[in-house]
This record gives structure tokens, sequence and C-alpha cells, in this order.
């Protein structure tokens, strides 16, 4: 596929995506490499998916790593910063990798609720640490998390998750605090219901009910993030730091 010129504006640099083979990540891997970023990007366990989007990446004329790495242990995130550097440098990260283990808190283990901490929170916290040291030497960079509607509105039966997002937002704005001087942004996009495997294992009716409270009564789809994201790593957000953008057809007001 050939991308008009004008939209290579990130031609050139290097991005780390967690969670990139499928959904949303994907899509943030794909957006990001027609405009030309090289990507790095991690996955769970899903090699052949993994596999898939990185072929569909390097086809836009990029170069693309796909590492398996568990964002919940703090060794994979030297393991996927040691790989940017190998294309250059690390411009950009993207916290995108998540888990839901739903249940009501009344019946939900300690294990349930540490495990989705682990990867959603504290896995964004490692790969921010790992990216700090080289966006400051270069006094440049940008750094999304990937928050939820859920995390600014809660829901029931996700105490875990809404709690691991809403821990993204505050990780996001006291982080961007502290390297808005040294050239680092740091946003978060909360989206609201897009159509990926983790809304697609929701129950019929749960899923009817979610619909009936988006204002624009309609799914998003995995690029509308994946533009949103591309615009906040972008020059043309440069101003723009601390914030959380909602990606939600409305939901979230
Ligand atoms: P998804 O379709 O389930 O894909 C999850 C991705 O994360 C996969 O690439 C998976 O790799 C990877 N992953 C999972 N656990 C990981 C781990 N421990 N280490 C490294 N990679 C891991 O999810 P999605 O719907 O695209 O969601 C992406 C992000 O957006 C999540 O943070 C989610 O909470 C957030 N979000 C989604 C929605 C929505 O409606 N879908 C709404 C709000 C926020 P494998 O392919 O190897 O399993």
């Amino acid at each position: 596929m050939e991308t008009p010129a004008m939209q290579q504006n990130l031609a050139g640099k290097v991005a780390i995506v967690t969670g990139g083979s499928r959904g949303i990540g994907r899509a943030i891997v794909l957006e990001l490499a027609a405009r030309g970023a090289n990507v790095v990007f991690s996955y769970a366990g899903n090699a052949a998916a993994a596999e898939e989007t990185r072929a569909a990446a390097e086809a836009l004329g990029v170069a693309a790593r796909a590492i398996q790495a568990d964002v919940a242990s703090a060794d994979a995130a030297a393991t996927l910063v040691d790989a940017a550097k190998e294309l250059g440098g690390v411009d950009i990260l993207v916290n995108n990798a998540g888990i839901t283990r739903d249940k009501l808190a009344a019946r939900m283990s300690a294990e349930d609720f540490e495990a989705v901490i682990a990867t959603n929170l504290t896995g964004a916290f490692y790969m921010a640490k790992a990216v700090l040291r080289p966006m400051m030497r270069a006094r440049s960079g940008a750094i999304v998390n990937m928050s939820s509607v859920v995390g600014i509105h809660g829901n029931a039966g996700q105490v875990n998750y809404a709690a691991s997002k809403a821990g993204l937002i505050g990780l996001t704005k006291s982080l961007a605090r502290e390297v808005a001087g040294a050239g680092i942004r740091v946003n978060a996009v909360a989206p609201g219901f897009i159509a990926t495997d983790m809304t697609d294992a929701m129950p019929e009716a749960a899923r009817e009910a979610t619909l009936a409270q988006i204002p624009a009564r309609a799914l998003g789809e995995p690029e509308d993030v994946a533009h949103a994201v591309a615009f906040l790593v972008s020059d043309d957000a440069h101003y723009i730091t601390g914030q959380v953008l909602g990606v939600d057809g409305g939901m979230g007001m």
C-alpha cells in the first residue's frame, strides 16, 4: 500500500508498541509504520498473529521486529529497548498490552486482581522507566498509555481492570509532570467499546447494554484508536502532554 508523503510524519523514528500482534495494538503498529516509523512490538504468545503483523508492517517499507515478552516481567522492557536501539533509538513508546479477568468483586480472586494490575499497570511502569534514559538523553520522546473509559467511569465486574486503567491515568499525569522539561510528552488514550477479540469475548447481553450507552450508537474500530495514538506521538501534538484523549463515540462524556 502506498502512503502519501504528507502522512509520513514519523519517518525514521523508532517506536515500541506493547501487545502489537492483534486488535488495537496491531492497528497502532500498522498506522505508525504507514507514517514511516520502524516498529518493535511485543506479544504474549500468539506467534502466528505476531508474524502476520510484522510482515504487514514491513510491507509498508519500514523495519519491524516482533518479540515474545510478557510485559509483567521487568526483564521484558530491557529486551524491547535493546531491540529498538538496534533500529536506531527509542522515540515513541505505546503501552498498549492489556488483559481482562472480569468477575464481580465478591467473587474475584486476589490472583485475578493482581494479574490484571501486573500486566496493565506495572508493565506500563516498567516500560516507561526503561525508555526514559534514552529519551532523556535525546531530550525528546512521546509516550502513550492505553487507558479506557472504564478507568474514568468504572464498570461492574471490572474492579481489577478499572483500577489498572485509572492507575494508568495517574501514571500518565505524574510522569508527564516529571519529564515535560526534558522534552518528553506523556499522554493517555481512553477507548470506549472497540471491536477486537477482547470485546468479542463479551456476552451478547453485555454487548447490547454497552452499545446502548454509546451516543454514536456504534462500536469503534482499532484504526480509530490508532489514529489518535499516531496524532499524540507526532510533532503535531508537541504542546500536548498529560492529557487523556477519549476515543469512544461520546461514551465517556
Ligand atoms: P486484544 O485484542 O485482547 O489484544 C491484546 C494484545 O496484547 C495482544 O497483542 C496480546 O498478545 C497482547 N498481550 C496480552 N497480554 C500481554 C502480556 N502480558 N505481555 C505482552 N503482550 C500481551 O486487546 P485489545 O482489545 O486490542 O486491547 C488493547 C488495549 O486497549 C488493552 O490495553 C485494552 O485494555 C485497551 N482497551 C480496549 C478496549 C476495547 O474495547 N477493545 C477498550 C478500552 C481499552 P497475544 O496476541 O500474543 O495474545
